[in-house]
């Protein structure tokens, strides 16, 4: 392509929108344009990429025994009131009426409208197993879109499902899936780490993100320094901790006037906040409970919630607390409080604790576990934290952040059932089918690879997916020698099968490399008058900024070497 037909409308400013690197570098080199928030259309250079992207999707999933389909971005109600979702998805469903006020919404997911299509058409274990997928918008109306495309309101994503006859053959679906998105974003040139994962809206058991690591990550993971343990926070499980080994003192009061918080108490007493019972008043479904942790930890409410089992969990309101506990809020404390008492691993560990003594300016020291007050449940209610140890090989965990670009799940029969879709077993036996899926943010793995791929002058995009595999550079297209060659080494490279760009454009040399550097084509040739006077050209690697200068003759093989 030359520059001078091209639509690559590059930015020399960062657009004060753009917070992350790979948002700003997706609008300066001409990449995207936002169209509305979370909304953005793909120019000819980002669009290039992303079907770069696909296809290794496509080579991968196809590898794995996917078939790819298109289904309907535009879903019927109907569907999503057999399975519950179109009350319990919320308000991130863009949901919209025909003109005869028929229900719609724009697909957030696909598993309806999946399953409902081959429940129409698979009748027989024989049939089984079928994977398929789509490449296809998805429309979710996020509360505050940022990042540009990483969370967006219309976006890409892979989608496959699986459907087995029995949990061996989802067991191994999975794990070809697994192994699929391990390939995928390594031939990307993403590393990515898969981590254990909640499963949220969608549903199941067993699920595996795979994340980018970086600090602009929105999600929040542990991970293990001696083994390959890796969970989300929200995941992390935290073990029981012993004990320790003291004698039990006697319960005393002490004065703590206008001292309420966990610092302020730490600085007043000059103790360790680990010494602390923190206990915290939440109401589940509108009844109050006692949560007590450690002083030093915080609580996971998605834990609590699930060890509760509630619908409905919020911190209880200072008159609900004053209430329950008959003193001001700031000193709540287990004993003597008539209401259930949910204790996490942290807090039933210490030994003569301090906490509130439910009354006004006072906290009770040497509170210990069953001999003080009597715990309704023991759990693991806490946020896992780094340095503490992890449940697989006792090592220590770390904290870092990432971006999810994928994640598999194993959904079993949650939307068989309720939609019906069956088949015979062997033995004439009807059956649901068991399901799993598979998503890959299509648009949001582009950005990744920006974060992952980039310097201070622009994007290094790895060879697999990047826009152009070359730039020539002539330093003056005006001049005939010049233009000779570069034109010579634009029609080579192009028809030996060379995705070459031709900055062909009247502007100064400057100019061009900064916007070829801002591109991130992964390697440059530079045409400039004084190699060409000995019959050479100056090549330039992007990434490693590695320079050589080679005869014109020897170009073509240069670039076949430096681009495998
Ligand atoms: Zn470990």
């Amino acid at each position: 392509m030359r520059m001078t037909e091209s639509y690559i409308p590059t930015l020399r400013e960062v657009p004060a929108e753009a917070e992350l690197i790979s948002h700003q570098y997706m609008l300066r080199a001409g990449l995207i344009r936002k169209s509305a928030a979370g909304i953005y259309t793909y120019l000819p250079l980002g669009l290039r990429v992303l079907h770069k992207i696909m296809n290794i999707i496509r080579e991968e999933m196809n590898k794995a025994g996917g078939q790819e389909i298109l289904l309907p971005i535009m879903q019927p109600a109907e569907l999503w009131h057999e399975t519950g979702r179109w009350d319990d998805y919320g308000e991130e469903m863009f949901k919209l009426a025909d003109r005869n006020q028929r229900q719609f919404c724009l697909g957030p997911t696909h598993e309806e409208i999946v399953t409902a299509l081959v429940r129409i058409d698979v009748r027989s274990y024989k049939q089984l197993p079928i994977r398929l997928y789509q490449i296809q918008n998805k429309y979710r109306d996020e509360i505050r879109p940022r990042f540009g495309v990483i969370r967006g309101r219309e976006f890409i994503m892979k989608d496959l499902y699986s459907f087995d006859r029995d949990e061996a053959g989802l067991e191994k679906s999975y794990q070809l899936m697994y192994d699929a998105y391990s390939r995928i974003f390594s031939r990307c040139g993403l590393q990515t780490c898969p981590v254990e994962a909640d499963s949220g809206a969608i549903g199941g058991d067993t699920t595996h993100e795979f994340m980018v690591l970086g600090d602009a990550g929105e999600a929040l993971i542990v991970y293990c320094q001696d083994c390959d343990y890796a969970a989300n926070v929200e995941q992390a499980e935290c073990l029981y901790q012993k004990p320790e080994k003291a004698a039990l003192h006697p319960l005393k009061e002490i004065p703590t006037p206008n001292v309420s918080t966990i610092e302020e108490l730490t600085a007043y007493l000059d103790i360790s906040p680990s010494r602390f019972i923190k206990t915290m008043i939440f109401l589940a479904d509108n009844k109050p409970i006692a949560v007590l942790i450690g002083g030093n930890h915080k609580i996971n409410e998605i834990k609590l919630q699930k060890a509760v089992n509630c619908t409905k969990l919020e911190l209880a309101d200072p008159a609900t607390i004053e209430t329950v506990t008959n003193a001001p809020v700031g000193y709540a404390g287990p004993v003597g409080l008539q209401i259930p008492i949910i204790v996490d691993y942290s807090a039933a560990g210490i030994v003569n604790g301090i906490s509130g003594a439910n009354k006004e300016d006072t906290h009770l020291a040497n509170i210990n576990f069953e001999r003080d007050y009597i715990p309704t449940k023991v759990v693991d209610i806490r946020e896992a934290q780094a340095g503490d140890p992890c449940v697989r090989c006792g090592g220590t965990l770390q904290t870092a952040r990432g971006t999810e670009v994928g994640q598999v799940f194993k959904l079993g029969t949650k939307y068989s059932i309720p939609l019906e879709a069956k088949f015979l077993d062997e033995n004439g036996k009807e059956k649901p089918l068991i399901m799993g899926c598979y998503g890959i943010g299509v648009s949001r793995t582009m950005a990744a690879i920006i974060e992952q791929h980039h310097d201070e002058d622009g994007i290094c995009w790895p060879v697999s997916v990047a826009p152009y595999q070359t730039v020539i550079v002539p330093v003056n297209y005006e001049d005939e020698k010049q233009r000779q060659t570069a034109d010579h080494l634009y029609k080579l490279l192009t028809e030996s099968g060379i995705e070459t760009v031709l900055d062909d454009r009247k502007e100064r040399a400057g100019v061009k490399f900064k916007d070829a550097d801002l591109i991130g084509y992964p390697i440059r040739i530079t045409i400039g008058p004084r190699q060409l006077k000995e019959g050479n050209v100056e090549i330039t690697v992007r990434e490693s900024k590695e320079q050589i200068v080679v005869p014109v003759a020897e170009v073509h093989n240069q670039l076949l070497t430096l681009l495998s």
